[in-house]
């Protein structure tokens, strides 16, 4: 059964935020869509604080109701065992964790992770309960010599290898050239990689899970541009990295539906 693919906003903090600031960030997050009164069944909104920070902020979330998922920015693919400074996906999920982003291009390109690397997180990633927001996008060098959709395609069929077709997924489509350049992809562009993400979603999961998972666009979001990205019909949502540290312009990102003109 197809099912209708909710919107999700979600914000990428990076290493930045400690777990006092979160609780503040948090509180006026939700204080701001609250007051705008922003309805999470029509968007989703997902934070993703660094690890250290999502103990705090889940007890925050829970104790106060808040419409807001957590998301991690990364996990093991081992579950336990001697793997020094690693985090276990059966830790995140024992924390109420929703999401985790597996293959940000920060950890493919600081910390080498491959693809076979990607994709055994991902599978850690669902077997440990945990929805995998899995990141491809293509640098700019890819860009000229493979045009735009290659490099992303190739990262999905890889990434994708180790898990059922069963599995729940999220998409993020974020060119390595957009990530905090400020220059953001078109959203022709966007759509254009979006589809072909979800075509190849088709080939790898069936009609049915292609058309249930979303795929979203990241690099260089802001309040201003997230409304042209979301009229395309391939892109369901953003990974949003410096923007979602500012708790106005995070807010109505979220809000993209109220803006003038959608
Ligand atoms: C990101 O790092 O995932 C990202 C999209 O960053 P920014 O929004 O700052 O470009």
């Amino acid at each position: 059964m197809v099912t209708a693919r909710r919107p999700l906003i979600a914000g990428n903090w990076k290493m930045n935020l400690d777990h006092l600031q979160s609780i503040a960030f948090v509180q006026k997050l939700a204080w701001n869509l609250k007051d705008a009164k922003h309805d999470a069944a029509t968007v989703e909104a997902a934070i993703f604080p660094p690890f250290t920070d999502l103990r705090s902020v889940q007890t925050l979330i829970d104790a106060d109701k808040l419409e807001l998922e957590l998301g991690a920015q990364d996990l093991s693919d081992n579950d336990s065992g001697a793997f020094t400074g690693d985090i276990s996906g059966a830790f995140l999920s024992k924390l109420a964790v929703k999401y985790v982003i597996v293959g940000h291009s920060e950890r493919r390109t600081i910390h080498l992770e491959s693809d076979e690397v990607v994709a055994s997180k991902v599978a850690a990633a669902h077997r440990n309960g945990l929805v995998p927001v899995v990141c491809v996008g293509e640098t700019a060098d890819d860009l000229e010599k493979h045009g735009p959709s290659a490099v992303p395609v190739a990262q999905l069929k890889a990434a994708l290898a180790a898990v059922p077709s069963s599995a729940e997924i999220v998409v993020a489509y974020e060119p390595v050239w957009a990530i905090g350049s400020g220059q953001a992809a078109t959203p022709d562009q966007a759509q254009q990689v979006c589809a072909a993400l979800r075509a190849t979603l088709v080939d790898l999961l069936g009609a049915d899970a292609a058309a249930s998972t979303r795929v979203l666009y990241g690099g260089s979001v802001k309040a201003s541009n997230i409304a042209s990205f979301m009229r395309e019909p391939d892109v369901d949502g953003a990974l949003v990295g410096g923007a979602s540290l500012d708790i106005t312009e995070f807010a109505s990102i979220i809000r993209y539906q109220n803006h003038v003109g959608v």
